[in-house]
């Protein structure tokens, strides 16, 4: 397949950046590595005519166990020593991010922009054209949840959970200048506008509290192909223990629902317990228990919601087993 016709533009700066993006008029996207945004124009899924490239911005690019840039590429997160050391989670997650090819080129900022996926948008134009195409792209219905106003597009990144549970923050340069957004709160339940940033602002680095780096944290991926395929269900947990008493928890998952999902309202519930058998049984019952998956990525929803629980165990046991984390 090839591509279709789109100005490409190289900013310096991500002021100079934004400024392209506002003169664009909404017929733009940013690319970073191009392993998800290109594939998409390839299909001819809401290509745009301006394509406004990050890669030249060297202030996005930075790596530190406290700020990660959005351009940062995969490669160099995985081989970073100081994130090795302080938050081995991070390196582990990238390193099961597509293939070793594309981490050379996908970056941390695209991983968390990533469209939304679902089995009747990630097809050819012609494909989709046998179908009458879709809500998310140059059609009117849902094909999965039929009614016309809300897509339901699986979100697909790997990152994402693992930095919600490190209680990581988003931090957005745009036309009204800079604003934090809590990892938590950066989702939003549409798979069409998919989270709060605004289309001209930039996702510019990821910051990650001093604290994260005391806690234990995990991350465990269900998919089709190991060797290289998006999550179906991906399951990061972040425990600070002392002795057995749970000191902080948190669960996230991905690949279930339109968003990345976290769940304080389960994990706050514990806090100051003793992690048992029988308690890691009750919170992974009880997350697995809150969690649709729709049937729009592959492997059926029973499957990957019972995995959840299987998965959350897994990962909780670990610290009772005192076998080593990510
Ligand atoms: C074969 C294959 C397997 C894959 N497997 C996985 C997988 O296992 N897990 C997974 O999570 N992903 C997977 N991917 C998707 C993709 O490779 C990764 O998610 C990658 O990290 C995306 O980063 P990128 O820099 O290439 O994003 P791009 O393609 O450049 O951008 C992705 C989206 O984010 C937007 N964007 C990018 N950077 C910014 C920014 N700084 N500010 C605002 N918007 C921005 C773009 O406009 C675009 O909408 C796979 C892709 C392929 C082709
Ligand atoms: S969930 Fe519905 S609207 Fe969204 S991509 Fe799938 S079929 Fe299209």
């Amino acid at each position: 397949m090839i591509l279709p016709a789109f100005k490409y533009h190289q900013p310096k700066t991500v002021n100079e950046a934004v400024a392209l993006a506002q003169a664009c008029d909404g017929d733009f996207d940013f690319i970073s590595g191009g392993t998800d945004l290109l594939p998409n124009y390839k299909m001819r899924l809401n290509a745009r005519g301006n394509v406004i490239s990050l890669s030249g911005i060297t202030e996005l690019q930075d790596i530190s166990p406290t700020r990660i840039g959005a351009m940062a590429r995969l490669r160099e997160v995985i081989n970073t020593p100081a994130l090795q050391t302080s938050l081995p989670v991070i390196p582990h997650t990238a390193k099961l991010i597509a293939t070793p090819l594309l981490q050379e080129s996908a970056t941390v900022g695209g991983n968390i922009m990533l469209d939304t996926r679902c089995y009747y948008f990630n097809q050819s134009w012609f494909w989709r054209d046998s179908k009458n195409y879709c809500l998310k792209a140059d059609g009117h219905d849902c094909l999965v949840v039929p009614q016309q106003s809300v897509c339901y597009a699986t979100y697909s990144g790997d990152l994402a959970p693992v930095f919600m549970v490190l209680d990581a923050t988003f931090v957005l340069v745009g036309p009204d200048g800079k604003r934090e957004v809590p990892a938590e709160k950066f989702f939003t339940h549409d798979g069409i506008t998919r989270n709060v940033k605004l289309q001209e602002e930039i996702l510019t680095h990821v910051i990650i509290p001093a604290s994260a780096q005391t806690l234990q944290a995990d991350y465990m991926k269900l998919r089709v192909r190991d060797a290289m395929d998006f999550p179906v269900l991906g399951v990061a947990v972040a425990l600070e223990l002392n002795e057995r008493t749970i000191v902080r928890l948190r669960a996230g998952l991905t690949g279930v629902a339109t968003t990345p999902l976290l769940f304080d309202d389960v994990t706050n519930g514990v806090i100051g317990d003793q992690l048992t058998e029988s308690l890691i049984e009750i919170i992974a019952d009880e997350i697995m228990s809150r969690v649709t998956p729709y049937r729009n990525v592959a492997l059926s929803p029973q499957y990957r919601k019972a995995m959840i629980a299987v998965y959350l165990r897994r990962l909780l046991q670990k610290h009772l087993n005192g076998e080593p984390v990510s």
